[in-house]
């Protein structure tokens, strides 16, 4: 089992397979020019699987597929049904749903039982601003399909900003319609132009939501909406942060395991992979890269793109 120096339990990946993405969110590319890595820069599909069959004799047991889109990389189908073959107790992607109304049957089949789909506007025009695409139509077939090939939770997450602050009334009843969870997180970004928290969320849609007891593994706190008791969950890196709780490790899609998002320590697993290094060379730095886990994060600038690290 994986135990960092402060104690904290550390058994859950992001994994982020592709720096890839068909959209342009700006809070997410916003940190430096967006420069894509060159595709052999980026970890196969092999040596993910190495490193997830190491983590998981190492005790990791949640998994988060993550990108870029996942949903993009070429294969995903294939490789999630590699993924969910090894014991993990749970394996979820998170997407932007774009590709899901093509890919929702494949990962079905592949074993993938749960998934997050992200949505910051219900809105065509506010949808475009945010995204830099016209894609709300084909996000929301994509959404239906993922329901009708049975993924359960799935939850929605919506970023909370300035820009889609009129809609939070909306996203509420979007997620009622379709029986789903809604999750609101607080940008985490240098620039807090936009950046809405989610008290101010909450006083604004308070007469809609009851508070629920703390519950889950995640970073999330949970209400429920009064009407019908849909699950709407609130994640607030910055005025609630979670650190002393946080049980994740992060592997970026060129390969380095990131012990926490905000800080520039990573350690590069992928030069490691390519020199044909053993499971143990690589347990060694899993083990390395826990031990360097920070007690706490300050915010600092992210020193990557958040497609690249996966969120
Ligand atoms: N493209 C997929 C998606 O959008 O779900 C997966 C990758 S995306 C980096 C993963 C999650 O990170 C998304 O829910 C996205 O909204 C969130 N994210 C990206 N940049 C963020 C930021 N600056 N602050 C808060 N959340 C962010
Ligand atoms: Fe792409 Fe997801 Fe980042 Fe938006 S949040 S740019 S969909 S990786």
């Amino acid at each position: 089992m994986l135990i960092d120096t402060y104690g904290r339990k550390i058994n859950y990946l992001r994994l982020s397979v592709t720096d890839r993405c068909n959209f342009r969110c700006f809070y997410c590319l916003s940190q430096k020019d967006f420069v894509l890595k060159r595709h052999d820069a980026i970890l196969s599909y092999e040596q993910i699987l190495k490193v997830a069959k190491i983590m998981s004799g190492l005790g990791v047991k949640y998994i988060k597929i993550t990108g870029g889109e996942p949903l993009l990389r070429k294969g995903i189908c294939e490789f999630v049904s590699k993924l969910t073959a090894l014991p993990f107790k749970d394996v979820s992607l998170t997407t932007n749903g774009f590709y899901l109304e093509e890919k929702a049957d494949g990962l079905k089949e592949a074993g993938l039982k749960r998934i997050n789909i992200s949505i910051d506007s219900l809105d065509k025009n506010g949808f475009v601003k945010i995204t830099g695409f016209d894609g709300l139509s084909q996000v929301l077939r994509g959404i239906k399909k993922a329901k009708e090939a049975g993924f359960n939770p799935i939850k929605i997450n919506a970023v909370a900003l300035k820009g889609n602050k009129n809609q939070l009334s909306d996203f509420l009843d979007f997620a009622s319609e379709l029986s789903i969870q809604m999750r609101f997180i607080e940008s985490m970004a240098a620039d807090k132009s936009y950046f809405l928290s989610n008290q101010e969320l909450i006083d604004m849609l308070g007469n809609r939501l009851t508070l629920m007891e703390e519950s889950g593994l995640g970073p999330a706190s949970y209400y429920c909406l009064d009407s019908n008791g849909i699950k709407v969950g609130f994640i607030s890196p910055y005025s609630k942060k979670f650190c002393s709780s946080c049980n994740r490790l992060r592997l970026t899609a060129d390969g380095y395991l990131k012990p926490c998002l905000f800080s520039d320590n990573k350690l590069n697993i992928k030069q490691l992979l390519d020199n044909g290094s053993t499971d143990k060379e690589i347990e060694d730095v899993i083990i390395e890269a826990v031990a360097s886990k920070p007690k706490d994060h300050d915010f600092k600038v992210l020193t990557d793109n958040m497609n690249c690290i996966g969120g």
